[in-house]
């Protein structure tokens, strides 16, 4: 049946009709997709037909050819940055979110270090996963809002930018999460691909890299939906004309051992001068190495990891990490004498002795939110010292009385809740844990490996 019905001889496409073709599973036409997006962002859907049909997606799914529709009518919902005033090939990164994922701040001017040009445009935390612009926003004076003439100008000159959403993109999207949000129709593959996707491929960059988080802190819990999410995104990406691959990454522990806001940005100049955390600047140097191989400035992997690695032992990309900070107004001082430190730095010790055989990502990253690093509501202020500094790793053996952790904030009240949390979220059991793999599958469009 199709989503449309004739009356007096003219054939009327009705949202009614949609959310019944839908319903019994039936694929929806292109044309469908659109006059749904269309009318949704014009108000002329209402929020119960949108939800209808959203919780009948949710159910029954959509097919590749849908999925790539879906995401194209929402990108063409508003504004698509025009990047070409910058010579080369663009490489963006997109990560699903996680806790402690600090990778766009090392991985960026990795990837500039090596001449690919990064015109980044990222976006805020909320709830227990960080957001780099709020990691940024803890340099004092730096900026993430430009318009776009001066975004282009800075990239073209420094190699590099990394600024918050600009414009109005995919204002369909901002409307869909709301009314998902509070419908329960939050994860579905085909709407989660086509609202990352609609946002990436507006940001107008030639090649994409995904970094899809698995496990306890990631929004995909388990390894299957995760490479499902994957595969869509990168199916999505390369109808579209982009250069696509996503590497499934573990994050059933937090990556790097600070989470925060300024701590964060201190393991990141940390990783940046070759003395980053072993988990997070192996993830790095591996991301690092596919946006190279992607934007063609080798054609091995090897190769494109020689050129990571050199950019770090050089110290060029520690130098377009400062070229960066201060082209958009940043303190570059912070990045080589620290931030002020929090009021109240108070340790969490362990009371009995073992192997930590599990760490909860996504409760750390409340700890840390408890301690007044993050966002419950959009409107609420960050304090950008708050945060934790993980002593100790899943695999890690530890004795009653060691520093399991050290938290920091600039609220002594909000201390007893941020510990209490973090006690919660690790197991110390007398046999190791089994090893997990930092990198589980990368996905391309001509397959999937498995690690
Ligand atoms: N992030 C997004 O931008 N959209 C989703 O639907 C889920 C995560």
């Amino acid at each position: 049946m199709e989503g449309c019905r004739v009356s007096g001889g003219v054939v009327i496409m009705t949202i009614y009709d949609i959310i019944t073709k839908k319903k019994q599973s039936e694929p929806l036409t292109d044309e469908e997709i659109r006059y749904f997006i269309e009318g949704f962002t014009k108000g002329e859907i209402p929020d119960y037909q949108a939800s209808a049909l959203l919780m009948a997606i949710c159910i029954q799914g959509m097919d590749d050819r849908e999925t790539a529709t879906l995401t194209d009518a929402i990108l063409r919902s508003g504004d698509v940055a025009d990047l070409s005033s910058i010579p080369g090939v663009k490489v963006d990164k997109h990560s699903t979110g996680g806790v402690g994922d600090k990778t766009s701040l090392i991985i960026g001017p990795i990837v500039a270090a090596c001449g690919v040009p990064v015109a980044k445009m990222s976006g805020r935390g909320l709830g227990h996963t960080g957001g780099t612009v709020d990691k940024l926003e803890a340099i004092p004076g730096l900026q993430t809002s430009f318009d776009p003439e001066r975004f282009c100008e800075i990239v073209r000159n420094t190699g590099i930018a990394i600024i918050g959403q600009s414009g109005d993109i995919a204002p369909a999207d901002k409307k869909l999460y709301a009314l998902r949000d509070v419908t329960a129709t939050i994860d579905s593959i085909p709407l989660i691909a086509s609202s990352i996707m609609s946002k990436k491929l507006a940001a107008g960059s030639d090649a994409i890299l995904l970094d899809v988080k698995t496990g306890s802190g990631a929004f995909m819990k388990t390894l299957d939906d995760s490479i499902a999410l994957a595969k869509a995104m990168v199916s999505i990406g390369t109808r579209s004309g982009r250069r696509m691959m996503a590497l499934v990454t573990d994050m059933d522990v937090p990556l790097g051992n600070a989470i925060g806001n300024a701590l964060e940005v201190e393991e990141v100049v940390n990783t940046l001068k070759g003395n980053g955390p072993d988990d997070l600047s192996a993830l790095c140097i591996e991301l690092s190495s596919y946006m190279l191989l992607l934007a063609g400035v080798a054609d091995s992997l090897p190769a494109c990891k020689a050129l990571a690695n050199g950019a770090i032992e050089s110290g060029n990309a520690f130098d377009k990490l400062c070229a960066m900070v201060f082209a958009q107004g940043g303190d570059v001082s912070v990045l080589t004498d620290g931030f002020d430190k929090a009021t109240v730095i108070s340790p969490l010790k362990s009371v009995s002795s073992g192997y930590i055989t599990h760490m909860d990502a996504e409760a750390c990253g409340m700890a840390s939110l408890a301690l007044g690093a993050g966002r419950v509501r959009k409107e609420d202020n960050i304090d950008y010292s708050a945060g934790i500094i993980l002593c100790k790793k899943t695999g890690d053996t530890i004795t009653a009385g060691e520093e399991l952790a050290i938290l920091h904030t600039s609220d002594a009240s909000k201390l007893q809740a941020a510990q209490a949390i973090l006690n919660n979220a690790i197991t110390i059991s007398q046999t190791p844990p089994s090893e997990t793999k930092t990198i589980q599958a990368v996905v391309s469009d001509t397959g999937i490996t498995l690690f």
